[in-house]
């Protein structure tokens, strides 16, 4: 039979069932055998939890909010500007905007693993890597979102973008009610990562001013 193989043959029995094992275990192969420099491992980890984050994202939609032609260039081919601004690397393959509106509410998953534009938001928080997220927010994603905290009306549709390791996803949130005098760096301050994913929507400033 062409697919009869044997559990002892196949490579994922030799390693630990629970994934920071596995990932040890690999990393001390390929270690031992000289493949990779654990320098160099920390510096990339090091790089992607601290260097990179979601502020990065916030920018963008920051400088999406207050400049419209940054905006329509990012809708339409945005590539060449993320790697202008340095947001281009390691998982950030192809990012696509989409962006909230009025009538649309965007989320983003990977139903296969845990794709995630790196670049833009840093390393991936623990709920999208969950099982329960990736596999919830396709089939019921107003009753996962209203667990987020999110209340999506009834007129406005959701769309569940799924993520490859070809093509990620970077939410644009809309920009919220009273922030019309505020400079894109007072704005990117309001935009977290979770509006960033869908999960979450942009607050209003609370202070009184700034309205
Ligand atoms: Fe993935």
């Amino acid at each position: 039979m062409p697919h009869d193989h044997h559990d002892h043959d196949h490579p994922h029995a030799l390693l630990p069932p629970e994934p920071a094992l596995r990932v040890k275990a690999l990393e001390t192969i390929l270690t031992d055998k000289g493949l990779v420099d654990p320098a160099a491992l920390d510096e990339i980890i090091d790089t992607y939890q601290n260097k990179i984050g979601p502020q990065n994202g916030a920018k963008v939609v920051a400088r999406m909010w207050s400049d419209p032609a940054f905006r329509e260039a990012m809708l339409t081919d945005p590539m060449p500007l993320l790697e202008e601004l340095g947001f281009y690397g390691r998982q950030g393959e192809h990012i696509v905007i989409v962006e909230n509106t009025d009538d649309v509410h965007n989320v983003v998953v990977c139903t296969l693993c845990s794709c995630y534009p790196w670049p833009l938001l840093g390393i991936p928080p623990g709920w999208y890597k969950s099982d329960a997220y990736r596999a919830r927010v396709v089939r019921e994603p107003r009753k996962v979102l209203a667990e987020f905290g999110l209340d999506i009306p009834e007129d406005t549709s959701v769309r569940v973008w799924d993520s490859t390791a070809e093509v990620r996803y970077l939410v644009v949130p809309q920009r919220p009610a009273g922030t019309d005098g505020m400079d894109e760096e007072a704005l990117a301050k309001l935009v977290t990562r979770d509006s960033m994913v869908g999960t979450g929507i942009v607050q209003a400033p609370t202070q009184d001013s700034a309205s």
